[in-house]
């Protein structure tokens, strides 16, 4: 993500702010610009530099404190591109789901603002039948009559969410039942989110499905006996040649949802290095060198080796720099070379 500045004072600004901590200025996410701004009032709407003779509210959830985008008041909705794709939200009678909420919007806003970025189509889903992309955030009722798990998931553009999984403590608790090494709202999204682009980018183009099955495998294999059969058996233990994750070696759908939400994370961390102008130095026992320099903007990179060759030292030292805080390490994958492929093939699809 990128970092932003105050136009006014030019106090660095995270994505989510609403005011600059420095200066009081008032800020809102301007989406056609992929900018943070400085909001000027007018009569109850804002107008902002650099987009005169245009007026802008912000997005109705806004009033929940759940999103910082603005509108131009002329627009025929009154959400942002990333909330108008809500199609349920979790009951706020319940004061605790307010909390959930906002996490589920942080990671969901970031996701759209790279899905833009890499320019794709976000649209919100109009119906059951038709194209476009509707989030339903769901809750788990438990009680006597209705003991209906909430399956974190995706159908037909449809992304279900489980409200519980911003809950930490119970996504910790998952993620250790699951084995996982990595479990995250913003990695839910991105992996569920892949598989909207699978039916939209791969299942719809005869020459991306040939390629994809040479890579990914074969999808008509019976996907419901698969997942059966991966919790029953268990990833096979030479996994980590072939997959970037246990969970991906399930199916080519789910290793087409993890290697694709693997790509995300990827050009995310870059993105900041790149804001950052992060570089490393030194190298491994091996003499292998972990030096990089974070010099391009990775949305905008169509060479893929640049990116690798950037992103591997990188992990190295933001894994680093979290053991130093006793943290466990936030990048605990290994990608081998046919991961690497699998990849270099969504880039190339992106580009
Ligand atoms: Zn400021
Ligand atoms: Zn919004
Ligand atoms: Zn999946």
């Amino acid at each position: 993500m990128k970092i932003f500045h105050c136009s006014h004072c030019g106090n660095p600004l995270y994505f989510e702010n609403t005011v600059c901590l420095s200066c009081g200025s008032h800020l809102g996410y301007l989406e056609h610009r992929s900018q943070l701004v400085n909001l000027i009032a007018k009569n109850g709407l804002f107008s902002v530099s650099g987009d005169e003779g245009k007026l802008y509210r912000f997005c109705k959830n806004h009033e929940y404190q759940v999103c910082n985008w603005l509108v131009e008041i002329n627009s025929n909705s009154e959400f942002c591109s990333a909330c108008s794709l809500n199609r349920t939200i979790p009951n706020l009678e319940n004061e605790s789901n307010l909390v959930e909420w906002r996490k589920l919007e942080i990671a969901k806003h970031r996701l759209v603002y790279a899905l833009m970025r890499l320019g794709l189509q976000v649209e919100p889903k109009k119906g059951i039948e038709s194209s476009g992309i509707a989030f339903d955030f769901l809750e788990e009722i438990t009680n006597a009559q209705n003991s209906e798990p909430v399956r974190t998931g995706h159908l037909n553009g449809t992304i279900t969410i489980n409200v519980a999984e911003a809950d930490s403590v119970h996504r910790e608790y998952m993620r250790k039942q699951m084995a996982e090494p990595y479990r995250t709202l913003i990695g839910h999204f991105r992996h569920e989110i892949g598989h909207f682009y699978w039916d939209l980018l791969i299942n719809n183009n005869s020459d991306n499905l040939s390629a994809f099955r040479s890579i990914f495998g074969d999808e008509r294999v019976d996907y419901g006996a698969a997942l059966q059969n991966h919790y029953n058996q268990g990833a096979s233990s030479n996994w980590p040649s072939y997959y970037i994750s246990s969970y991906a070696s399930s199916h080519p759908w789910e290793d087409w949802a993890e290697t694709w939400a693997h790509y995300l994370h990827l050009i995310d961390l870059l993105e900041t290095a790149f804001y950052f102008g992060i570089e490393t130095g030194g190298h491994l026992n091996d003499g292998s060198p972990l030096k990089m320099e974070a010099r391009f903007d990775p949305y905008l990179q169509q060479d893929f080796d640049a990116i690798i060759k950037a992103f591997r030292p990188l992990t190295y030292a933001i894994n680093s720099l979290n053991r130093s805080m006793g943290q466990p390490d936030v990048y605990p994958f290994v990608i081998s070379d046919t991961v690497l492929n699998k990849l270099r093939f969504v880039h190339q699809l992106l580009h």
